[in-house]
């Protein structure tokens, strides 16, 4: 058995919270494959500024060179063929990456992609549910909870507004576990509201 397909490429999805470490482990699987003297292509979404336009760049300050694109048919017009193709915050780019990345790999590329699978409400975040139902390969990270330390999945908004995402506004979110999280903005809590299995109606 071999460590890795042979003669095909295939999808790796690296996901979990806000704090998680995605882009870090998106990082260390590209500099591995640097080393190998892979052919390596990393692209980000335009709307991600945050620290550098042409970089990836994990909190730690880790960073590689990265083409930013609008679409995700740009994906596929610059990765084709590329032996390696890396995607960070691949849920800006909605469903229409699931096609791309499946392409990319079916005409043989490794294709990474790492982005959220949750939003600030919990909710499944498209296209990271679907890329993981067609990836060989997922990694699933966890943050801490910033509230009581267990391991933390969900990515808590601080602040009260509608945006899906709020780019790079990392300080108005914490990672927090099941227990700490209430999907419910700030002046809207509702707790009392919310049925919980096991109290009396
Ligand atoms: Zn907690």
């Amino acid at each position: 058995m071999h460590l890795t397909p042979q003669g095909t490429g295939w999808i790796e999805v690296i996901t979990g919270c806000m704090f998680s470490g995605k882009t870090e482990e998106l990082i260390r699987r590209l500099v591995r494959a640097r080393y190998a003297k892979q052919e390596v292509r990393i692209f980000k979404p335009r709307i991600d500024t945050r620290y550098s336009e042409d970089e990836i760049v994990s909190h730690s300050r880790m960073s590689l060179r990265a083409h930013v694109v609008e679409k995700a048919e740009d994906v596929w017009r610059l990765g084709h063929g590329i032996q390696v193709v890396a995607v960070d915050e691949v849920q800006f780019f909605g469903a229409a990456i699931v096609p791309v990345v499946e392409s990319l790999a079916n005409s043989g590329s490794r294709v990474l992609v790492a982005g959220l699978d949750q939003d600030y409400r919990g909710e499944p975040f498209e296209p990271i549910p679907t890329l993981m139902a067609v990836a060989e390969f997922v990694t699933k990270n966890h943050a801490i909870c910033m509230q009581c330390g267990n391991p933390a999945d969900r990515s808590q908004r601080l602040v009260n507004r509608a945006e899906r995402v709020l780019v790079g506004e990392t300080e108005s979110y914490e990672a927090r576990c099941r227990r700490c999280f209430s999907p419910d903005l700030p002046g809207q809590i509702q707790q009392n509201l919310m049925y919980r299995p096991g109290d009396s109606v």
